[in-house]
């Protein structure tokens, strides 16, 4: 009897332990967010940016990714952050990327955007468009709206006009700045990255913005979008707006944006090659995304870099130029803003 006493209170105690164990586990978990954004990768050195020019872009991306963390520790989704974030991007003549899309050689701004929900996969992208304002919101709105994924030209803005997204007219991407930029690719031939000087036949220049998050319910986003190169021609589709390529998330691995010239990242599927290193390999990010970026990209003379965002809230920036525009906080609250090595 007295045994019999015993097994009930250990089984009492231990059922309280358990009791007490599944209503404390969810409250000591600490949710954690995390963001990152990139503004393009290239020999920004050669560029010789004014203090007052390094203190637009660098004012510009803290305030950014400020407001994008705030958001996301207020309980805002990542999916809906990481659109906000490079909307606003592509509203400012700072980078390659709506207002401040590059030339192509057909004079217009042709513009691609993608972004990607890890949660649930869904995605979205556009390629060549010229009127949409914010190529980004096209893009998302495909990816919860349409049963396609990808649209490209005339079609992707005939489904802007069906769904009300804000269509412009192209005079409103012009600026003095990248048509003498396109001007003096045209003058050397050249198919160039939009930060860098053009160095000759088909030497390239990269700009485009990108951004990555994590939310408080531990689901990743990532979204980009891009002028593309200046220059290019016969309606040239880069990386960034093909899932995979230029932009990938996935909850069980990371959000991953390029930036590059794009044709190496389509070689080698960056942003979901770095994904299926840290799924499958279980790599670390940092050594995923620099085999894909220094010993496959880089090896075979291409150039560009990466910002990647882990589950815990790791993030990763990484280049093989001498810089990229980059800023972020991660899930301990470290912050960087940088535009250098
Ligand atoms: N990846 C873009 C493209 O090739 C360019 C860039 O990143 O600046 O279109």
């Amino acid at each position: 009897m007295k045994k019999y006493f015993y097994f009930i209170l250990f089984v009492f105690f231990f059922s309280c332990n358990e009791t007490e164990k599944e209503s404390t586990t969810p409250q000591m978990k600490t949710p954690k967010v995390a963001i990152a954004l990139h503004g393009g990768a290239g020999n920004l050195k050669k560029l010789k940016l004014t203090k007052e020019e390094e203190e637009a872009y660098t004012h510009f991306m803290d305030s950014l990714i400020e407001s994008g963390h705030q958001a996301l520790l207020n309980g805002a989704k990542s999916i809906d952050v990481v659109a906000t974030i490079v909307s606003a991007m592509e509203d400012s003549p700072l980078f390659n990327a709506g207002k401040g899309a590059v030339f192509a050689h057909s004079g217009k701004n042709e513009m691609d955007a993608a972004i990607m929900n890890g949660a649930d996969m869904s995605c979205g992208a556009v390629a060549g468009v010229t009127r949409v304002k914010n190529p980004i919101q096209l893009a998302n709105d495909i990816r919860q709206h349409s049963e396609f994924i990808f649209l490209h030209g005339l079609g992707a803005e005939e489904y802007a006009a069906e769904r009300n997204i804000e269509l412009i007219d192209p005079s409103y991407f012009f600026t003095q700045k990248r048509w003498d930029q396109f001007q003096e690719a045209l003058e050397k031939d050249s198919t160039s990255l939009d930060h860098e000087k053009p160095e000759g036949k088909s030497e390239g220049k990269y700009g485009t913005v990108g951004c990555v998050a994590l939310d408080l319910e531990g689901n990743l986003a990532a979204a980009t979008s891009t002028g593309g190169l200046v220059n290019k021609k016969y309606q040239r589709i880069g990386d960034s707006p093909l899932i995979g390529a230029g932009t990938y998330a996935n909850n069980e691995s990371c959000a991953v944006s390029c930036t590059g010239k794009g044709e190496d990242f389509i070689r080698y599927t960056a942003a979901s090659s770095i994904a299926s290193r840290i799924q499958y390999l279980k790599e670390p990010a940092d050594s995923a995304a620099h085999v894909v970026l220094f010993d496959y990209i880089k090896k075979n003379k291409g150039r560009g870099g990466c910002i990647v965002v882990l589950p815990s809230g790791e993030l990763t920036f990484l280049f093989t130029t001498t810089g990229m525009y980059r800023a972020g906080i991660d899930a301990n609250g470290k912050k960087t803003v940088a535009i250098y090595e």
